[in-house]
């Protein structure tokens, strides 16, 4: 049991494309390795399994974070019928690339309360379950929490779904910045905050929620309305070293992408204390 870090994406450091990322990844010492395709999901299936064979060699675990252009609850239905479509791409390329975690934002509560947006929202996942199904691809959908106040995905709204559905279909992405300033509040200052947050995965997902959980993890800064820009992990907003503690005390194990403006610095720093905390060093 232990937990991968990686990169959102190809290191500032390496160039070239996603191949080249993961090797990069590997080299530095990493061994995970999050596809952005947030602008866009249009890499072709050849490369994708060329990725994965390259990932597998190198021991290296595979995600894809989905465009942000999606919105599965609009009212407008040509565009939720476009976002269900970007999340099966997503998945499509991943699956190609030997499968995972298919991350994403899954939309706005718009004029909807809370719990007319979860019901509608059920509904789009499982049409979203039932095409990738039906298409046999190895992706899991991995909504991602979010950190604004009109973004649907709060945590218990995202475990939810995932009890919902099983996570071996559905299991949330916890985005810790997210977590921490989602509605303006900035809660989560120590362990016992983070300790909280996997007590709710474990209470209702069991075991299999926080022995493979996949997460982002990024210094934030944030208004009452949420998330406004990413930080160094230095930041201490939220801090790590409280959850690498957590980590190594409870056997957790998981994934942590950094989305930290440094990316591939922040992703070792993370790694490294939470090494130290396991004493692997
Ligand atoms: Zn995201």
């Amino acid at each position: 049991m232990k937990v991968r870090f990686g990169t959102a994406g190809i290191p500032l450091s390496c160039k070239g494309g996603s191949l080249e990322g993961i090797q990069c990844v590997r080299d530095m010492g990493l061994d995970a390795f999050e596809f952005e395709f947030v602008h866009g999901a249009k890499m072709g299936l050849g490369l994708a399994a060329e990725c994965g064979k390259t990932a597998r060699e190198a021991g290296v675990s595979l995600s894809a974070h989905g465009p942000y252009y999606v919105n599965l609850i609009s009212e407008d239905a040509e565009k939720a019928r476009a976002s269900v479509e970007r999340i099966l791409q997503t998945a499509r390329i991943l699956s190609a690339a030997g499968g995972g975690r298919a991350v994403f934002h899954p939309g706005y509560y718009g004029k909807k309360g809370a719990d007319a947006a979860y019901k509608e929202m059920k509904k789009r996942f499982r049409e979203i379950v039932e095409k990738i199904a039906a298409e046999k691809l190895n992706a899991v959908l991995a909504p991602e929490t979010t950190g604004g106040a009109a973004e649907f995905g709060s945590l218990q709204e995202l475990i939810s779904l995932s009890r919902e559905f099983g996570t071996n279909r559905v299991n949330l992405t916890i985005d810790f910045a997210h977590v921490h300033c989602r509605e303006g509040k900035g809660w989560v200052k120590e362990k016992k905050d983070y300790a909280k947050i996997f007590y709710e995965v474990e209470k209702r997902l069991g075991k299999q929620g926080v022995q493979n959980f996949h997460s982002h993890f990024t210094g934030v800064r944030f208004t009452e309305k949420g998330e406004k820009n990413h930080l160094a992990i230095d930041s201490d907003s939220p801090p790590f070293k409280p959850l690498a503690e957590l980590l190594a005390e409870q056997g957790y194990a998981g994934t942590i992408i950094s989305e930290s403006p440094t990316i591939e610095a922040d992703a070792l720093a993370m790694k490294r204390i939470y090494e130290k905390s396991s004493g692997l060093r």
